[in-house]
This record gives structure tokens, sequence and C-alpha cells, in this order.
């Protein structure tokens, strides 16, 4: 099997919102499509592993905020490369209240769910849910998963679907200086070395020590 295959699908890179009890909390997805029209109906699948699935499953009811070219490339970092168990993810981030869910201000567009069936596999959770509210936020380019791969420089959270382990192992003609938090491939004008100390990883926010030679 070469799972290179699966490249080519094409995805998109959301947000997926819910509540821990009071708190907001959510989770990167770049795997969220529309099942049917009438009712309407969206599908995500949530890593076991993120704090938000479990989260999901008490309130049955959750958010996509589809994020745009133009949507601030660190809240990937904020929302993809950390676990809501430790942290607030929404401090700091601008959100709407819709339908009682937290949706991502600088989105371009989102969808609220209530949650309608779930389907369980090895590793995810594959929620359906039935739009009870939608809306366009801002006209700009959806970002898709191509866009923040080859653009932003982005990689795959671990509990991403569409995570591959050969993502870590492409070998360039140059050295290059990777992010180890979240896999941001530093290819600025300037050498990596003559960087400002106070550089910060545009995707997770991490400092300069964060990144290795590769
Ligand atoms: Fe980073």
């Amino acid at each position: 099997m070469n799972t290179n295959a699966f490249r080519n699908l094409s995805y998109g890179v959301y947000i997926i919102s819910t509540l821990d009890g009071e708190r907001p909390t959510g989770c990167v997805a770049n795997s969220a499509m529309q099942i049917t029209s009438s009712p309407a109906t969206i599908a995500v699948s949530v890593n076991h592993d993120n704090y938000t699935n479990s989260c999901i499953q008490k309130t049955g009811k959750f958010a996509v905020s589809i994020l745009s070219e133009e949507s601030d490339a660190t809240l990937i970092g904020t929302f993809g490369f950390q676990s809501g168990k430790e942290v607030n993810k929404f401090d700091g981030v601008q959100a709407l209240e819709k339908e009682g869910i937290p949706v991502i201000a600088d989105a371009c567009a989102y969808v609220v769910c209530k949650v309608i069936d779930k389907m369980e596999t090895a590793t995810h959770t594959v929620f359906l849910g039935e739009v009870i509210d939608a809306d366009v936020l801002k006209k700009a380019e959806p970002m898709t998963y191509a866009y923040y791969h080859k653009v932003v420089k982005g990689k795959s959270p671990k509990n991403a679907p569409t995570y591959l382990p050969e993502e870590k192992e492409e070998k360039a003609d140059d050295a290059k200086w990777v992010c180890s938090i979240c896999g941001y491939v530093y290819d600025g004008e300037t050498p990596f070395e003559e960087l400002p100390e106070d550089f910060r990883c545009p995707i997770c926010k991490q400092p300069k020590e964060k990144f290795v030679k590769q």
C-alpha cells in the first residue's frame, strides 16, 4: 500500500470547538465534510486522544470554524499543538458564541451542529452532526491542507487522521531548521542562525531554541 495516494485527497483546515463544562475548548481537524444538504449534516473525525473528543461526547454539540488563507496561522499552533486539558486554548483568541458554542472570529465561516450519530474507528470518532447554525464571516479563500503544507509550511499534528510519519523523513538538498513542536520548516531569506533571539515559530509561537537542524 502506498499511503502517498492519500496526499491526493483534498482537505481543509478547521478548528472543531465545543465546551468543557463552561470552558470553551477545541482542536484542529482537517477531516470535515458535508454528508447531506436536507437536513444539512456534517461529519468530523476527532482523535480519541484529543480532549475535545470527550467534551463533544458530553455536550453533544460541536462547531466547525473554517480557517481561511488569511486566518492567523498561530491559531493552528494554539489549537493543534497543545492540549485543552492543560490550557484554555481560547485565552487571547477572539471568539463568537453561536448556539452556545464558541467559534473562531478569524475564520471565514462556521457551522454549529448537534451530534445525531457517531462511529468509532481504531483511533478516531466520526461524529455526525445536524447543522443548527451556519454563517459566512469573511469573504476569503478557505485554507486547504495543501495550502497549509506548501505555503504556511506546516505539518499535521500527530492526532490528525491525515498524519503520515513519512512527512518527517522528507529529505531536502540542504539542511533545514524545523520546529520540534509543530513541524514548521523555516524558509525565510535570512539564514536561520542570523535570526534575532526573539524569533518565534510563526505557527506555534515557540522560541528559536525549539528549532532543530535536519
Ligand atoms: Fe512551531
